[in-house]
């Protein structure tokens, strides 16, 4: 039997089947489309499963099941889709409306999550029980895995490390509170504190970088005027970093797990991000003189959406 993982992005949707040995054997993807109804939407991603199930040469009798990330929240014993904004999605039948194409067991969580799990089964978690995974890009998503499995809380919205507050009078977040996680540990924190710091010293590798165009700095501008040892982006990216150990020093005071686990965009500095959170989380550890967890980078990248999605149950 096989199961099939569908990644469901702002910008597309892709859609893989596993094998038992969890490679993916058959993989489409369409472009997300958005201005249609939802049940042609759902018409559209089904038609793009049997599509990857064909080119496995599978017959629909051999998915076991198909399990989806979205990035949002869903009503895991109803399947329906409670909010998923990039998708327009809204409290919407999404296991009811495709199984009127396909009729197997479908699963729905997280995108976040979903790429927590995927370590987990076939990453660089893989075989431990617990584990915490955080993805730093635009924003800060997280997945909390516990005794093997996801948990995202009693009521289904937990494990949003991202919104945990550090600062009550901080810089406002797009949830409408002030000073979340997210806006000291994303790439676009980083980049704002970096143009912070620029306002306040042109005389900096980060500017020649970008040509004295402060739109163009990027996560990574900032990282490698670092590695570089400039002054200026030396001590933005040590702030930043002082954040993201914040955080992680809270993960563990919170949930102790036995590995946490660092992804996207921002997670591609490997030894350059995680060298320095590995020395500094420890200040921030209630019981720092005990064993603590090991940090590690992830190692799917963005195959994670579908593992994890297909390894949904
Ligand atoms: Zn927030």
């Amino acid at each position: 039997m096989f199961h099939i993982g569908i990644d469901v992005g702002g910008t597309g949707i892709k859609v893989g089947v596993i094998d038992d040995s969890l490679n993916i054997i058959s993989e489409k993807s369409i472009p997300t489309c958005t201005s249609i109804p939802f049940p042609e939407q759902v018409e559209r991603i089904a038609g793009c499963v049997l599509s990857a199930a064909e080119g496995a040469g599978l017959t629909r009798d051999r998915i076991a099941s198909v399990g989806v990330g979205i990035p949002g929240i869903a009503n895991l014993a109803t399947g329906e889709i409670i909010k998923c904004t990039n998708m327009g999605w809204f409290h919407v039948p999404f296991r009811e409306e495709f199984r009127k194409h396909l009729d197997v067991p479908l699963f729905i969580d997280d995108a976040a999550n979903v790429a927590a799990l995927a370590e987990r089964v076939a990453g660089v978690s893989a075989g431990t029980a617990s584990s915490v995974f955080i993805t730093i890009g635009t924003g800060i998503g997280s997945g909390i895995i516990v005794n093997g499995k996801i948990w995202n809380g009693f009521h289904g919205i937990g494990g949003e490390i991202g919104h945990v507050i550090l600062d009550l009078d901080g810089v406002p977040c797009s949830c409408g509170n002030h000073g979340c996680l997210e806006r000291y540990c994303s790439a676009t924190a980083l980049i704002r504190m970096a143009r912070e710091a620029v306002a306040e010293n042109q005389n900096t590798l980060i500017m020649k970088m970008v040509s004295n165009d402060i739109t163009k700095i990027e996560a990574r501008t900032v990282i490698d005027a670092a590695k570089e040892n400039d002054p200026v982006a030396s001590e933005v990216y040590s702030r930043y970093i002082d954040c993201l150990a914040q955080a992680v020093g809270s993960i563990v005071n919170l949930i102790d797990p036995e590995v946490i686990v660092i992804g996207g965009g921002v997670s591609k500095a490997g030894s350059f991000l995680l060298d320095p959170i590995r020395r500094e989380f420890r200040k921030y550890v209630l019981y720092s003189d005990q064993p603590l967890p090991e940090i590690k980078l992830a190692v799917l990248g963005s195959e994670a959406g579908i593992i994890g999605a297909a390894m949904l149950s």
